[in-house]
Formats: structure tokens, sequence, C-alpha cells
């Protein structure tokens, strides 16, 4: 293996689909070995379409694409194996007992059974779903089938996991074990891309991030960089007495959002003391303050409307 290479590296990426429609218009990004991807963009950006490609599952137009150093035209299958999909459907046979789900998406890498059996084992062990074995996918909880389709993309020990969109519709205590999951596995080394649109989800899990719009790739930094361009953050107080009026504040804009909970956004080069102190000057009690946590998704907004 090229033990220098990139666990992809994607050069000038285009995808004109038959309706003339062009999903993809030349990208190019890369992402590092151990790295934690997030891969976002409004509906219609060409998300899907560049998984589709790097997965082998949609035809290219033009441009080139290389996981782990090897090319998907050229060295197809070596490329194949490095990769685990897990896509966002549920899409395995609701009939079959997943221990055999999983022993036979082993099959398709050219593992033979006894092999893939003890694979299947192994892996539903480290996802919790061993003593399920005999289950079949209907009868397992919603949490559960997510665990079971990570489980089959990582049969074949693949060192790229990408998911589309892994916590689609699924409720917050599924989705903090989730991300629990995807964290350990990005530890024990395995690099995972993700596309999400919780951007709460891309900016707790992902260390860099690209954003895609129409096409083209308009971002491509870390997470911590592309936080720090939002420089205006909000805050939500909540208040001792209930409010009439909403206050006017010297140093920052203020919204409310009932009559003991308001947000405030500082003013550029304010600091929270100042608003404190706007605040009691106005005999305004705090109890309790936050930090509004969707930086991500305002500057995503401000990215894309721009
Ligand atoms: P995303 O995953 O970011 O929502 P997609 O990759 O699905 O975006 O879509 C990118 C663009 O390509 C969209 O304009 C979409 O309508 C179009 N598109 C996607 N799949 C097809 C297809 N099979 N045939 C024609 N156009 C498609």
């Amino acid at each position: 293996m090229n033990t220098s290479a990139p666990a992809l590296e994607i050069k000038n990426l285009t995808k004109r689909y038959r309706n003339d429609v062009l999903a993809l218009d030349g990208i190019s990004f890369h992402v590092n070995r151990g790295d934690f991807y997030a891969l976002l963009g409004p509906n219609g950006a060409g998300k899907s379409t560049t998984i589709g490609i790097i997965c082998s599952l949609i035809n290219k137009t033009a441009g080139e694409v290389n996981i782990y150093g090897k090319n998907i035209d050229y060295e197809f299958a070596e490329a194949k194996k490095m990769i685990g999909l897990v896509p966002q459907e549920f899409n395995f046979n609701s009939f079959e007992p997943i221990a055999e789900i999983v022993a036979n998406q082993a099959g398709y890498y050219g593992i033979a059974l006894a092999e893939a059996r003890q694979r299947a084992e192994h892996v539903l062990n480290k996802l919790g779903l061993w003593e399920k074995k005999t289950d079949t996918p209907r009868q397992l909880s919603g949490g559960m089938k997510r665990r079971l389709m990570i489980a089959r993309a990582l049969v074949h020990d693949p060192q790229l996991l990408i998911l589309d969109e892994p916590t689609a519709g699924v409720d917050i205590e599924i989705r903090r074990s989730m991300w629990k999951l995807l964290q350990d596995l990005n530890d024990d080394g395995r690099t995972i891309i993700l596309t999400t649109h919780y951007l709460e989800e891309a900016e707790y899990l992902c260390k860099n991030v690209g954003i895609i719009n129409q096409g083209k790739i308009i971002i491509d930094t870390s997470m911590r960089l592309l936080l720090d361009q939002l420089k205006k953050e909000t805050f939500i107080f909540y208040l001792r007495d209930p409010l009439a009026n909403i206050p006017r504040l010297d140093h920052g804009d203020t919204h409310k959002i009932d009559e003991r909970t308001i947000e405030v956004t500082p003013n550029e080069h304010c600091t929270l003391n100042d608003i404190f102190t706007d605040l009691s000057q106005q005999n305004i009690a705090i109890v309790s303050m936050r930090n509004k946590a969707n930086r991500l998704e305002e500057l995503f907004i401000d990215l894309v409307m721009s």
C-alpha cells in the first residue's frame, strides 16, 4: 500500500447526468488518514453524487478518485476493499437473520464463508448486537438497525468508512450513542467521512469540513478555523423575573423568546461583561445562560446564501 497517500484524494471530479444536470463541477479535495471529515451542503449540492462516485455506484464524467492511493478506475477491487459505506436508507432483507446479513456482505469481498462468519461475530460483538444474531432486522429497534448498517459496512475491515446522514431521523439518545461509536471507530485509526444535516453533529465529531454548494467545493478547512470565522456568538439568557418588553441594550441585540428567556448577540468588540452590565443597569437578573449552539448553522446559511 502507498503509505503516504491520503485516505481520499479527489481531483477535478465532474459529473454531468444524462438530463444535462451538472451535479459536480470539477471538485478537488482530499481527506487525510485518520481524519473525521464532514461533507456538508444543502439539498442538491452534490454530496450523494460525490459519495456514489467514490463508492463506484455512480459513473463519473471526468476527474480522478484515489482511495489510500488506489485509483478507482485502474485499481477498482483494491480501492473498493478500502471503503465501507453506510447508506442513508435501510437496504437489507428484513427477513434474514442479522448474522447472515453481515456474513453475506463479507462474501461480496471474496471472503470465504467460515471466515465471513467469524468476522460477522466480531463486528456484531463490537457493535453490541451479537446476542441478537438470529433476529431479523424487523425485530430490531431503530438504533440497532443503524448499528447493523455499520456492522455490515465494517465486516471487510475497511480503512475508510463513509456514512450518509447516519443519524437522520433518530432520537437524541440514539444519536449520542452513535456519536460515541463513531468516535471509537475513528480513535481506532479508521478514517471517517460523513454527510449530515445536523450541523451540531459535524461540529461535535469532525476535525475537518468540506462544504459543497451547486457542485462546487466552497469551503475546505478545519472545523476550528471554520467556527473561528464566525465572529458573532449568540447567548440565551434565562431570567429570574418575567419581562414586559424586550430590553434595549447598549452593547448587543436582543430577541425575546418568551417572557423569561432572551437571546442576546453582543455587538462586535463587545464582551459578555458589557451585556451583564447593560442587563443589571435595567435590574434584569439572570438565573443562567448558555451559548446558542448553532454557530455552524448560521455560518452555513451565510455561506450558502451569499
Ligand atoms: P445532495 O446529495 O447534496 O442532495 P445530489 O448529489 O443528490 O445532491 O444531487 C446533485 C444534483 O444532481 C441535483 O441537482 C440533483 O437533482 C441531480 N441529480 C442527482 N441524481 C440524479 C440523477 N440520477 N439523474 C439526474 N440528476 C440527478
